[in-house]
C-alpha cells in the first residue's frame, strides 16, 4: 500500500504489539492491549521498511516460482520435441525395412525365373 494512503487509513497503532489500526478501538484487535496511541512519523517509517522487505521477498519468490514453471515447460517441449523425433526415427526405419524387404522379394522372384 502507498504510505501516504496508508497514514490516511491507519490512524492509531498499538503500542504493544504496533499493529495499525484505521479506528481508535477500546482494545488493540491483534493482541488486546489498550495502549493504543497516534503512531509517529518513526511507526510509519518502519511499517513502510517492513512493507518494502515483505514486497520485496514475495516477489522474489514470484520469480522463483514462475522461472521454475517456465523450466517445467521448456522440459516438456524438449521431451515432446524428442518423442516426435523418435516416431519419426522409428517410421523411416520401418520403411527402409520395408523396402529392403520388398527390394529381397524381388530378387528372389528374378532367381526363381532364372532357374526355370
Ligand atoms: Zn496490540
Amino acid at each position: 500500500m502507498d504510505i501516504k494512503r496508508f497514514k490516511k487509513t491507519y490512524k492509531f497503532i498499538c503500542d504493544d504489539c504496533g499493529e495499525f489500526m484505521h479506528t481508535k478501538t477500546e482494545f488493540c484487535e491483534k493482541c488486546g492491549s489498550k495502549a493504543l496511541r497516534k503512531p509517529t512519523r518513526e511507526d510509519y517509517a518502519k511499517f513502510e521498511t517492513k512493507d518494502k522487505a515483505e514486497t520485496a521477498v514475495r516477489k522474489a519468490g514470484e520469480k522463483v516460482v514462475k522461472n521454475a514453471r517456465i523450466a517445467g515447460e521448456k522440459a516438456k517441449m524438449a521431451e515432446e520435441k524428442a518423442e516426435v523425433k523418435a516416431e519419426r526415427a522409428e517410421k523411416k526405419a520401418e520403411v527402409k525395412a520395408e523396402r529392403a524387404e520388398r527390394k529381397a522379394e524381388v530378387k528372389a522372384e528374378r532367381a526363381e525365373r532364372k532357374a526355370e
